[in-house]
């Protein structure tokens, strides 16, 4: 009975005679940045179906002998349709397995979680939900900003500009807010129309602005700037890895040395 056990292993243990999912938040991407209660998950798997944003090095902290999928997502690319996912892990869990759905950040972000919890109980699957460090929080953490800051940074808010359907429109609600501290996931190719619509909503020109690549790696980079030269900073950033755009006066508080000053003290 799940209420008579405390540690995590034990659920798995004997969760395992029917088979159970974990739905485990990876991070961003750095293994220092996986939960205790992560960790243990991967290592009790059996099969794991991973995130392409999921590196190396939390791949490797899965058993050998633990079958290991990638059903990753990059943008634009090509990958496993969410169906198919949704199907593997009942195929997998109904072979009494436990399987790891390893997401990149925290699920609950963006992650398409709810999606895959709801595929579960159609299907009589037992899951768990395990936390992870969303990407915006790591970044935040790597370059010495803050999210919310006492009496300029009121409120933050995750959001992307596209939706199912293409660009998405804010004209006002919280993004009018100047004390509002937005971040966008899934933006870098849609850098005009947020600074467009954030105009449009009333924000100022000399709003600062942060783009971060690859938060909370040690490849990570940050580039800043005001509302005003969003689309030109992210054109001649050159970004390759996954992005992140903050809008709002927390992030004038960035250290773009801060990174620099981080890998020297772990050297
Ligand atoms: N669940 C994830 C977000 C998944 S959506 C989380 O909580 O972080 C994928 C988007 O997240 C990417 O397009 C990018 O905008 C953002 N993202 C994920 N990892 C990132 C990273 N290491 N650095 C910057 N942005 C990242």
């Amino acid at each position: 009975m799940l209420h008579e056990v405390s540690g995590l292993h034990d659920v798995f243990r004997l969760q395992n005679a029917s088979g159970f999912v974990s739905l485990v938040g990876a991070g961003p991407g750095d293994a220092d940045l996986l939960t205790l209660g992560a960790c243990k998950a991967l290592q009790s798997a059996q099969a794991l179906l991973y995130d392409a944003l999921v590196s190396d090095d939390i791949l490797a902290m899965a058993p050998q002998k633990c079958v290991k999928i990638c059903v990753g997502k990059r943008g634009d690319r090509l990958s496993v349709p969410q169906d198919k996912t949704n199907a593997l892990m009942v195929r997998l869990a109904r072979r009494g397995l436990h399987v790891v759905r390893l997401k990149g950040g925290d699920p609950s972000v963006f992650g398409r979680v709810e999606e895959e919890r709801i595929h579960l109980d159609q299907h009589g699957i037992a899951h768990r939900t395990l936390a992870g460090v969303t990407a915006a929080s790591a970044a935040a953490a790597q370059f010495d900003f803050p999210l919310t800051h006492r009496g300029e940074a009121r409120s933050v808010t995750f959001l992307t500009a596209r939706g199912q359907d293409g660009a998405i429109n804010f004209r006002d609600g919280v993004v009018a807010d100047p004390m509002a501290s937005l971040v966008f996931y899934m933006a870098s190719h849609a850098a005009a129309h947020i600074q467009a619509a954030l105009f449009t909503a009333g924000r100022d020109a000399c709003t600062p602005i942060i783009v971060v690549e690859n938060a909370g790696r040690s490849t990570a980079r940050a580039m800043s700037g005001t509302l005003g030269t969003l689309e030109t900073l992210i054109e001649r950033a050159a970004l390759e890895g996954p992005v992140l755009i903050g809008v709002g006066p927390a992030f004038g508080y960035a250290r773009l040395a801060a990174v620099t000053r981080t890998l020297s003290r772990k050297a």
